[in-house]
């Protein structure tokens, strides 16, 4: 079935594949980790082959690992089976998934979207959290948007946090990273509205025009939305606060715009 067992925690692969917790390494191997059969089949099914699947015994008799075996090793990757102990300390998790891939980081240049392709798109600025990362990813993929793009220094969309709160929307949604300047330059040609999020604005988000494709710009979770960055949108927008909170969650500020931009 595998085309090895592995069940020592000093194995190379198993110590390459849990150094993916670590940024620097992702970010020198391209690699990252997503766990759960389910989300790999997700990466396969919108073709993202794994380089190497990692499976415990318990997953062995599931019809979609068998699957998953065959793109793998069809995309010129490896099918390692390996240990309930390995399976924990890959995910840090005392009750790990039985299975777990490692996947090529893609990321898409900023130049090679297409406005046309969706009714909205997603900017996040200085996005830290990857919980919140990783939601705004399944958002913008359950509303049909056609991209999220991380403006300035973010968060890695790549960490086992973000991907984990993507729910596999992280192989179906393009990400797309940008400095400030570039998404200025960028921005100026963008085809429809350019709405931004401030809790100082006069406009509540449902009087806004969304001219599609809309471009919804959210701010970081401590600073919010820079004056610099504010001042490329052609409207800034508040949702209304009732009750005694000063602002949302981003991600849930991020569902709300999303939701009116493509209403
Ligand atoms: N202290 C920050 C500030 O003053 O902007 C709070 C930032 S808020 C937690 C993070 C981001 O979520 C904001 O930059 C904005 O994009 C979005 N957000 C949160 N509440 C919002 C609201 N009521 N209206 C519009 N955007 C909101």
């Amino acid at each position: 079935m595998s085309d090895r067992t592995v069940t020592s925690l000093t194995n190379p692969t198993v110590k390459a594949v849990r150094a993916l917790h670590l940024r620097k390494e992702r970010d020198e191997t391209g690699l990252f980790v997503a766990e759960g059969l389910k989300i790999v089949t997700e990466a396969i099914e919108t073709g993202h082959a794994p380089a190497i699947l990692m499976y415990g015994a318990e997953a062995t008799t599931h019809p979609l690992l068998r699957q998953a075996m065959a793109a793998t090793r069809a995309g010129g990757g490896e099918v390692i089976e390996v240990t309930q102990e390995i399976l924990a300390k890959v995910s840090r998790r005392d009750n790990p998934q039985a299975v777990v891939g490692v996947f090529h980081q893609v990321f898409m240049p900023l130049e090679a979207l297409a406005p046309s392709a969706a009714p909205c798109f997603v900017a996040l600025h200085r996005v830290r959290d990857p919980g919140n990362l990783g939601t705004i990813v399944r958002t913008a993929d359950a509303a049909g948007c056609g991209a999220v793009i991380l403006v300035g220094e973010c968060c890695d969309p790549f960490s086992v946090e973000a991907v984990r709160a993507t729910m596999g929307s992280v192989f179906a949604v393009p990400i797309v990273r940008a400095t400030e300047e570039a998404f200025a330059a960028w921005r100026a040609r963008w085809p429809g509205s350019v709405i931004g999020t401030l809790l100082t604005a006069t406009m509540a988000h449902h009087q806004a025009t969304y001219a599609k494709p809309a471009l919804v710009f959210m701010g970081n979770e401590q600073q919010g939305l820079t004056p610099e960055m504010a001042a490329l949108c052609d409207v800034n927008v508040k949702i209304p606060m009732r009750g005694r909170a000063d602002s949302l969650n981003l991600s849930v500020a991020t569902g709300v715009m999303i939701y009116a931009a493509t209403a």
